[in-house]
Order: C-alpha cells, then sequence, then structure tokens
C-alpha cells in the first residue's frame, strides 16, 4: 500500500462525519453491565418513538414500535402500517455481555492487611488483559420489596495488581495465572468485614444495604474509549464485543422505523449470556425470541399457519465481532482472508455451521451492503485454527429461520480493551438499516 502524504496536523480528527462513532463512545461509557446496555438502548428507543411492553400484560394488535426487557436482554420490534398476520420478520441479533470479572456471593475477603473482592471469570476472558488497570463496578441489586436498582461506580475502585517482574524473571517467557489466586482485586487496606462491599455498593445506589438481598455485579475498566492512530482512524474500547452491534442495531432500527414504509417487522433481539453458552432465559437458546415472534403474530389474530408462513418469511443477520488480520500474528489468519479495520462489515463463513452463513444469506448480506453503498468484506478461519461461533447459528437452529452472520473485524477481541475501525460502526449499522429496510 502506497503510505498516505503526512497529515499537517496529525492529532486531529479527520474531517468525516464520525458522530454515529461519538455516539457509540457514550452508548459504551453508559453501558458497563448488560443491565446498562438494556436501559440504555430503551431510552435510545423511547426517544425514537418505542413503547416498553410487559411480558405478563397482555399485547395488542397494533402497529408501531415495541420492546421489552427481560434482565440483561432486550428485543424490539416495529410492525409497519399494513402488516399481516403472515408478514415476515427482519431480525437483527446481537448480544450485551462481554466477559469479564463478576463478585462472588461471599464478596468481601482479603489476607495481609489487604481488603479484597472474590470474583468469579466470566466468559473468554484473556486473563491478563485485566491486570494493572484502575477498575469500577455495575450491575443490578435486587432489593428485599422485590425490585431491582441499576448501580454504576465509574471511579478507580479496584485493581488485580501484576506480581512485579522482580519477584517472576519468567514472566516475559511464560506468565501464568492461577484463575483462583491470582484474579482477586484489591479494594483497599484494612480488616475484611463481611458485608462491607454490598454497604459501599448500595450507599452508591442509594439503597439501604440491609434491604439488599440479591446482585448482579462486574468489573470494567474506567478509562474512557479513544480514537487512536496516527489519523485517529481506530477505536480503542472496552465491550465492542458486542455492544458495538447492540448499539448499531438500535440505531439501525429506530432508523427504519423513521423512514416508514417496511415490507416485514423489523426486529432487534439483544441477548444476553452469549459469552458462557447463551443458555439461559435471556439467552440465544432460550424461548425469549420465539415467544415475542409468536405473540405478535397471535396479538394480530394470526393462526400457527400465519405463524409457519411468517417465520418461513424471516431472515435474521446476526452481528458480532470477528478477527481483523493480526500484523503480529498474520500467520494465524487464513491467507487468503485478512479483513481490516474500515474495510467494512464482516461476512463470517464456517462450513461446519460455528456461523449460520450459506450462499443466499451471502446474497442478502451483499445486497444490503451494497444497497447502503458500503464496502464489505469475507472472514474464514485458518483451517487449522479452531472457528469461534455466536448466536447465529442456535438462532437458525432453535427458530428455524434463514440466519446470516456478519460484524465488525476486530483486534484484542475478548480483551478487556478492544480495537477496532473507527469508521466500521457506521458502515455496519447502515449495512443493518438497509437489510431491516429491505
Ligand atoms: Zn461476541
Amino acid at each position: 500500500m502506497t503510505p498516505a502524504a503526512p497529515s499537517a496536523t496529525p492529532s486531529a480528527v479527520p474531517a468525516f462525519d464520525r458522530s454515529h462513532t461519538d455516539d457509540l463512545i457514550a452508548y459504551l461509557q453508559s453501558s458497563p453491565s448488560p443491565f446498562h446496555a438494556v436501559a440504555e438502548a430503551a431510552a435510545r428507543l423511547e426517544k425514537a418513538g418505542f413503547r416498553q411492553v410487559e411480558e405478563t400484560a397482555a399485547w395488542d394488535a397494533a402497529f408501531g414500535g415495541r420492546y421489552l426487557i427481560r434482565g440483561g436482554a432486550l428485543i424490539a420490534w416495529y410492525v409497519p402500517e399494513g402488516a399481516t398476520p403472515a408478514t415476515g420478520f427482519r431480525i437483527v441479533g446481537a448480544h450485551t455481555d462481554s466477559p469479564n470479572l463478576r463478585v462472588k456471593p461471599i464478596p468481601d475477603t482479603g489476607t495481609d492487611g489487604w481488603r479484597q473482592v472474590a470474583v468469579e471469570i466470566y466468559g473468554g476472558v484473556p486473563l491478563n488483559t485485566w491486570l494493572d488497570r484502575d477498575l469500577g463496578l455495575s450491575g443490578r441489586l435486587a432489593l428485599r420489596d422485590g425490585s431491582v436498582v441499576l448501580v454504576r461506580i465509574d471511579e478507580a475502585l479496584l485493581r488485580v495488581p501484576q506480581l512485579a517482574i522482580h519477584l517472576d524473571r519468567s514472566v516475559n517467557d511464560a506468565l501464568t495465572l492461577d484463575r483462583q489466586r491470582h484474579l482477586t482485586p484489591i479494594w483497599g487496606l484494612g480488616d475484611v468485614h463481611e458485608g462491607s462491599l454490598i454497604s459501599y455498593v448500595a450507599a452508591a445506589a442509594g439503597v439501604t444495604a440491609a434491604d439488599v438481598v440479591g446482585w448482579d455485579l462486574m468489573v470494567h475498566d474506567v478509562q474512557p474509549p479513544s480514537y487512536l492512530g496516527r489519523d485517529r482512524e481506530l477505536l480503542a474500547a472496552p465491550r465492542l464485543d458486542n455492544l458495538l452491534s447492540v448499539h448499531a442495531g438500535t440505531a439501525a432500527l429506530a432508523a427504519a422505523a423513521a423512514g416508514g414504509t417496511l415490507d416485514h417487522i423489523a426486529v432487534l433481539a439483544a441477548f444476553d449470556h452469549e459469552e458462557n453458552g447463551s443458555e439461559s432465559d435471556t439467552g440465544a437458546q432460550g424461548p425469549l425470541l420465539g415467544n415475542v415472534l409468536d405473540r405478535s403474530v397471535f396479538a394480530r389474530g394470526g393462526t400457527l399457519e400465519d405463524r409457519a408462513r411468517a417465520l418461513a418469511g424471516t431472515i435474521c443477520l446476526s452481528s458480532d465481532m470477528g478477527h481483523a488480520v493480526h500484523p503480529n500474528y498474520s500467520e494465524r489468519h487464513e491467507p487468503g482472508h485478512h479483513p481490516m479495520p474500515n474495510g467494512g462489515p464482516i461476512l463470517k463463513v464456517n462450513v461446519n455451521n460455528r456461523y449460520a452463513t450459506n450462499a443466499t444469506g451471502r446474497a442478502v448480506f451483499a445486497a444490503a451492503c451494497e444497497k447502503a453503498g458500503v464496502p464489505w468484506q469475507s472472514f474464514v478461519s485458518n483451517n487449522s485454527v479452531p472457528c469461534g461461533t455466536t448466536i447465529g447459528p442456535i438462532t437458525a437452529a432453535r427458530l428455524g429461520i434463514a440466519t446470516v452472520d456478519c460484524g465488525v473485524a476486530a483486534l484484542s477481541m475478548h480483551s478487556a480493551r478492544e480495537l477496532c475501525g473507527a469508521d466500521d460502526p457506521f458502515l455496519l449499522a447502515s449495512a443493518l438499516k438497509a437489510f431491516l429496510e429491505s
């Protein structure tokens, strides 16, 4: 590649529009946990005219935008005027969870005068990426009266300190981290008292500690996302996998609904628990999405026959992060398929159904990108390197609907801080909008 001419102002943000990525940065900052991610997506959908429905209420046949929240999952849908009970769905699928460290049921621990917090490891965490970072804490508290409050502490509260090189001269040859002993964050000095962490968190949430009877709490890096690179063409941020897709899907759904002329019912399905197998009431293995589609058909007076016709005319675009070619490890990638940041969204293929894409799905994805005027790239694994997977094959198998796996190419996937192209979030959102509108 010919080097670009030196920029007169190397640190300046490029002139073209990065408002979508700026908005993604704000979304990531607002969403340290899946519970915050769905609350923030819901707030954006409310602004776009969507209204929340309760799963326990009877649903009406109204046209327009609706959404529901269950824990860390959100399903939103827009029924256009003129939709019949047999109208098919266009679904954008994504997930709200990211690998991290989560607080154990009896959190207060410590030794040698240090206060520490006992944590479990959630999902496929590259453990070293959590060392020596300033960590905040977030999640939800369940109260004695049955209510749930979200809590977010965005300040340097905890840290998993790495052992000094003087005490382990082999660290640069073989860093070994024991998942039980070496990942326990410190959060200060002093005696250990049972209940002190939850008291601290309860105070931050503005509730009485004695009322807190359950919690789903997790740590996050408090360093804000940042543009990176000579021309600021990259984005360094936590939770790009997969809040980048949730954010893009939310923006695409709101824009498609505002456009007005849809032939399908446009849906965003943002699941929790993808990172540990999707097997939960809020994960893609559960009945949540299927229930919403069924109830949507039945609310409009549909029969089982209408439901079967609707699902036969349905396509799901499952969006998740994928691997950009790593310049220091290019031998790990398929030699003929080297996705690059800012090359546009990637189409993910695996013939053994780790991804759900097939020839007809490729055609759907290509048509959406062409309609949106965005470039796209193909991803396939090196045959000698095991391929990851997504909610795509799960959704295809569970609901029997045509599904395509796509996403955005990134480095450092699952790291506490990942890296992608700064233009790709907008390119993905544009393709998702075109898909929902087609
Ligand atoms: Zn993911």
